[in-house]
């Protein structure tokens, strides 16, 4: 094993994601787009598949895996289909500030559940009025006896309506601005919760994202998850360790466009020979693959730093982040062109896996507020 290349364990793992991704998530993707539906199929194989554990701390009833684990089986299973590499990578950032920071007893009734996939969970961050700057969240949530009480929306909720357990940030402390946040379990029958309207979207459309409405929602104070104040940075740390999943999910849509892209060009002729043969795509597929491979490789440094456990990775994470996404929208968008009219029609998966990237540049804090956080720890670094 070379410094950049993967241990035998996590090739196996690599193995046995995409062995799945190929026989029991690909057929589904299509439908899951064209309907936008769940895609349950998906979604039972991969948790039969018991993949669904590998995630998840051993101590939690998972097999122990970490970041690296984490972005190889997202990679692979985005390869197929966007919406369901979703699935993967929503209920493990759902649970992360559950893992981190909440009691053993909270802990042992949420995640063992999830990484089984018995339950799924969502992590509920964004407001209408507060989506880059989430400090300024107004859902409130007030203590009354052995209880909280939560009131307010939440926006843009992944797999909203499907997850079985909520992790909801809201202010406990309104005046004290970003440290007055708190996070909570909220358990998809809690009274006062419901789901409100669904998006209709562009991409990654077999995943719901949808509102989460609290009017006097009552939820046990033990659903408290560590302590009250201490949200905010639970939010921010969750996110350091996810976005460098979100980049090896960008990584996995632009590996499976530059695939059908090669594919493609060696079936189809024209000029009386494979358009393979014409050197201005060969040139276009040496560029995507070159940036895939750069992508692939940042992402695999930000995992495994993440792995190492770090003082911090919020840099490189963002980084991860940033370079992964912008590199699938243009590898995604070129593989359209190279197929040509094919690429534009539902046909071949190069247009889904287009509009599916889109996103990825979006949410975990959009690609500005990456360079808002490489920037700030750049220049921290070399005033300090
Ligand atoms: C499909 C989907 C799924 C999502 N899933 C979840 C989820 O599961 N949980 C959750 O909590 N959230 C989720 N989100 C929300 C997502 O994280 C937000 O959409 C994102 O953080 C941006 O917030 P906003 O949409 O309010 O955009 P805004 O904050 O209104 O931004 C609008 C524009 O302004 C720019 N901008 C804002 N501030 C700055 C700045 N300081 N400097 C430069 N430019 C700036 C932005 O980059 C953007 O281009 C999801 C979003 C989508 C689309």
């Amino acid at each position: 094993m070379g410094l950049f290349a993967l241990p035998d364990e996590l090739e196996a793992l690599r193995a046995a994601a995409r062995r799945l991704a190929e026989t029991e998530i690909a057929s589904h993707a299509v439908d899951a787009d064209r309907d936008a539906t769940f895609p349950w199929a998906s979604f039972e194989a991969y948790r039969d598949s018991g993949l669904v554990r590998a995630i998840y701390p051993e101590h939690l009833g998972g097999d122990g895996g970490g970041a690296l684990a984490y972005a190889v089986l997202v990679e692979e299973v985005a390869r197929v289909c966007g919406s369901s590499s979703l699935f993967v990578l929503i209920s493990r950032l759902g649970v992360t500030p559950i893992v981190e920071h909440a009691s053993d007893a909270l802990a042992g009734a949420v995640v063992p559940r999830v990484a089984v996939g018995e339950w799924q969970a969502s992590y509920c961050l964004s407001e209408p009025e507060a989506g880059s700057d989430v400090a300024s969240m107004t859902t409130r949530a007030i203590r009354d006896g052995d209880h909280y009480v939560l009131d307010g929306r939440k926006s843009w909720i992944t797999n909203a309506g499907i997850s079985d357990v909520y992790t909801v940030f809201a202010k406990t402390d309104p005046a004290a601005g970003s440290r007055g946040i708190s996070a909570f379990v909220v358990p998809r029958d809690t009274p006062g919760f419901t789901i409100g309207k669904l998006e209709h979207k562009m991409g990654m459309r077999g995943s719901p994202t949808g509102e989460l409405v609290l009017e006097g929602a009552v939820v046990p104070a033990d659903h408290l998850i560590g302590a009250e104040g201490q949200g905010f940075a639970y939010a921010m740390g969750a996110l350091d360790t996810s976005r460098p999943i979100v980049g090896a999910q960008a990584v996995g849509l632009a590996q499976g466009a530059l695939d059908a892209a090669a594919r493609y060009v060696t079936q189809r002729r024209q000029f009386g020979r494979a358009i393979a043969e014409f050197q201005g795509l060969q040139f276009m597929l040496a560029d995507m693959a070159t940036q895939v491979e750069a992508a692939r490789t940042l992402v695999y440094r930000a995992c495994s730093m993440v792995d190492a456990g770090g003082p911090t990775v919020s840099k490189v994470s963002a980084m991860a982040k940033l370079f992964a996404s912008d590199t699938a929208m243009r590898v995604t968008t070129d593989a359209v062109q190279v197929l040509g009219g094919a690429g534009y029609t539902t046909e071949f998966p190069v247009e889904r896996m287009m509009r599916d990237a889109k996103v990825t540049q979006i949410y975990e804090g959009t690609n500005q507020i990456q360079r808002v956080v490489v920037g700030r720890r750049l220049l921290d670094e070399v005033t300090t």
